[in-house]
């Protein structure tokens, strides 16, 4: 689940307890729910010190001591997140020749660039992305065809066999489960989904849609909340008749924005994939790596 193996021990080196320093302050926590995002500064104990037996200056959640100075080292724990990916402005000419300026989230240098890379939220073992996320290229390097409605593709799409069932995956750096905000038509029949990750040290929401289903599942409604075991609807082709596949799509969620109160607006749907309220980003930067099939045998 963790494929992360490169650990750097970040060591934080505050004031000696000789001097008056106490229990380690976590630094800047960032928002509400972010407590286990926080960074914690290290008591460096000196051996010069006199001072109390080390026992009582245990190193604080999320740090061990080390060395022979007992340098409480930060450990590389999954809670503190993956690095703030950063929004850049693209643009591209769309369907009548107008430059159109966006916001997009591109693939982080440290993510995979193979789509086989990763785990997908439907079975499907290899080359199962026929089109890629290219919002981050050059206006002549993005899609478009007589067919297409819009210029460029901020999504991936997968190709399996209808009816094939779609799970809701459980993002990298995830917290708690994900929620149901949206089912019905926007790209076809449609269901979106709210998850809340760990990033940059604060928790910052993401939508991802499930688009062109042939139906959502039976059980799911807007406010449920989905497991990574559970289907939450089925490949189809509706809203791009012919072209069986997965639309998924994933869309950070700009500050402040409250996208449970975006779909009882007026506009509807169309608003949780407005710029000015989501932004376009890479699934690879948030998707779960796919684990290793090969197991070394003793
Ligand atoms: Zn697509």
């Amino acid at each position: 689940m963790r494929p992360r193996v490169a650990i750097s021990l970040a060591v934080v080196l505050a004031t000696p307890l000789t001097i008056g320093g106490g229990a380690a302050a976590p630094i800047s926590g960032s928002g509400a729910g972010s407590a286990g995002a926080s960074l914690f500064a290290a008591n460096r104990i000196s051996r010069e010190s006199p001072g109390p037996a080390l026992a009582e200056f245990a190193c604080p959640s999320g740090t061990l001591p080390e060395g022979p100075d007992v340098v409480c080292v930060h450990l590389p724990a999954d809670d503190e997140g993956a690095p703030a990916a950063e929004t850049q402005a693209n643009a591209h000419r769309d369907r009548t020749g107008n430059w159109v300026v966006y916001d997009q989230i591109p693939r982080r240098p440290d993510r995979p660039e193979e789509y086989d890379s990763y785990r997908l939220p439907v079975a499907c073992e290899r080359r199962c992305v026929v089109s890629g996320y290219d919002l981050d290229r050059p206006d002549r390097l993005q899609r478009r065809g007589p067919g297409l409605s819009y210029v460029g593709h901020g999504a991936i799409d997968i190709a399996v066999a209808r009816g094939t069932p779609v799970f809701v995956p459980k993002l990298e750096h995830q917290d708690g489960p994900a929620e149901v905000v949206y089912v019905g038509p926007l790209f076809g029949t449609t269901v979106v989904t709210l998850h809340s990750l760990r990033e940059g040290a604060a928790l910052r929401e993401y939508l991802v849609l499930f688009a062109h289903l042939d139906a959502a599942a039976a059980s799911v409604v807007a406010g449920k909340r989905v497991g990574a075991d559970e289907p939450i609807g089925f490949v189809g082709d509706t809203g791009a008749p012919g072209l069986v596949h997965l639309h998924l799509e994933v869309r950070r969620v700009r500050a402040g924005v409250d996208v449970r109160a975006l779909v009882r607006l007026s506009e509807g749907a169309g608003a949780l994939v407005n710029d000015a309220r989501t932004v376009a980003c890479d699934p690879r930067n948030v998707l779960p790596l796919r684990v290793s099939s090969s197991v070394a045998l003793p």
